[in-house]
């Protein structure tokens, strides 16, 4: 491999006699890996799993297979997972991703959260906050929220609110070199610093909403002490925040100067490059008075989805009732008023008030286990594969007319209206493929 200038003497100096070892993994192919998503009804067996994680597994998973679209599995590569793995977010937590897209790190913590407590999975990129919508609704969940803003502006709305943020900051992507080589483009001698100046603006922002005793996780995919280290330095200085301990797994190893935090080399963990830290914030933070929004459904809309739940629904959604023009939302339960950020998918899209009647989004097709549903319909891999392609396909028996949700090897892929023998195609014209 071809290192930019700098780069090399910068790695030599640094790890010494194991610099050589180092080197030679940009040789190897990148490792690749996947997490199953707990919050899927039916589980599959795979081999191979990464020791010591709940989900993780080595090997590739295609886009195109049932268990991608069906937001079974999540390709990530193993030193990302150890991320949300050291955030391990409890039940009931208020989480922050800040810088979430493509949405490895979200789709993760939402794993641990099981439904329960508040995601809100930020990204500062317009374009890319609409791929992390598509991955989050992917998988499934029900209690995030995707919004499309700075740090800046997301604290002058969530001072002090949450229990968990993970920061997974823009960095010079030295750990991304074997797996993206164009990540190399963009590097020299003094971008590690650049990079730093824009993590502590970030950090600025970051540390104001922490709600007291909350914790902080910071990260990189870059092996530069300029953006590691020296940042964790420089947050002990100026914050009330103290550093976590994290257990050293799978080939980690500590820090320079600050034996808690964890830095991850390819010739010692199989993976990519990632540095992780952990703080908890260690005085008082007040928050703001939580302003709720109230929804303004009208009586008929509160109707039409009424007789929706009731018809199809086996569960109770929580959540509160939100519309957008005539589309309907659920969103978690304890978030502030967001009118003045800007939200790429305001909770769970439930669907569309159309004439007379509403129609289930595809996205609550994706967060519904079958045994929440009361009317389902199974598709063989066959059916899946004209499915995905935008066909109608041909049942082999009759159904009452209406809507179903359609089931993929066990799990949800949206729902579909059934009219005799026919299904007609819901799959959104955007993710269609050959
Ligand atoms: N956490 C993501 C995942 O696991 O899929 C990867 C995040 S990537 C390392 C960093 C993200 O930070 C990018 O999506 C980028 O658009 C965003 N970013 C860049 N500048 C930023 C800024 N000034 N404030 C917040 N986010 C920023």
């Amino acid at each position: 491999m071809h290192f930019p200038k700098g780069f090399k003497e910068k790695y030599y100096n640094l790890l010494g006699e194991e610099a050589p070892s180092f080197f030679l993994t940009f040789d190897e192919e990148p490792v690749s890996a996947f997490r199953v998503n707990p919050l899927k009804e039916h589980q599959k067996h795979f081999l191979n799993p990464i020791s010591n994680t709940n989900w993780g597994y080595y090997g590739k998973i295609s886009g195109k297979s049932i268990e991608h679209v069906t937001g079974l599995v999540y390709s990530q590569e193993p030193a990302a997972q150890m991320v949300a793995q050291i955030a391990a977010p409890r039940q009931d937590m208020k989480v922050l991703d800040l810088a979430a897209a493509p949405g490895g790190k979200s789709t993760h913590l939402l794993s641990y959260l099981n439904n329960t407590g508040v995601l809100v999975s930020n990204e500062i990129n317009s374009k890319r906050s609409k791929v992390l919508v598509e991955n989050i609704e992917r998988f499934g969940a029900r209690n995030v929220v995707v919004t499309n803003e700075s740090a800046d502006r997301l604290s002058q709305v969530f001072q002090g609110y949450f229990d968990l943020i993970v920061l997974d900051a823009p960095c010079s992507g030295e750990g991304m070199f074997r797996k993206q080589p164009e990540a190399m483009e963009y590097w020299n001698e003094s971008y590690p610093t650049r990079c730093a100046q824009v993590q502590r603006e970030i950090l600025e922002n970051t540390v104001k909403m922490l709600a007291t005793n909350g914790e902080l996780i910071y990260s990189t995919c870059t092996w530069s002490p300029e953006e590691n280290e020296q940042i964790v330095d420089w947050l002990l200085e100026n914050y009330p925040l103290e550093l976590v301990e994290i257990p050293k797994i799978n080939g980690m190893i500590a820090g320079i100067n600050f034996p808690e935090t964890a830095r991850m080399y390819p010739h010692r963990f199989k993976g990519e490059g990632q540095f992780v830290a952990k703080f908890r914030l260690c005085s008082k933070q007040s928050a703001k008075k939580l302003k709720v929004k109230k929804s303004h459904l009208t009586s008929e809309q509160k109707m039409l989805w009424q007789k929706f739940q009731r018809e199809h629904l086996a569960i109770d959604l929580t959540g509160e009732l939100q519309t957008f023009g005539d589309h309907l939302y659920l969103l978690p339960l304890g978030l502030p008023d967001m009118s003045k950020l800007k939200i790429a998918r305001n909770g769970l899209y439930l669907g569309v008030f159309k004439k007379k009647r509403f129609e289930p989004s595809f996205a609550l097709g994706l967060a519904l286990k079958p045994n929440e549903v009361k009317r389902v319909i199974e598709i063989d891999e066959e059916q899946f594969k004209k499915y995905v392609v935008g066909e109608i396909v041909n049942l082999d028996q009759k159904y009452g007319n209406g809507w179903y949700q359609i089931i993929v090897q066990g799990n949800g892929l949206g729902f579909a209206k059934v009219t005799g023998n026919i299904l007609k195609n819901y799959f959104p014209k955007g993710l269609r493929f050959q």
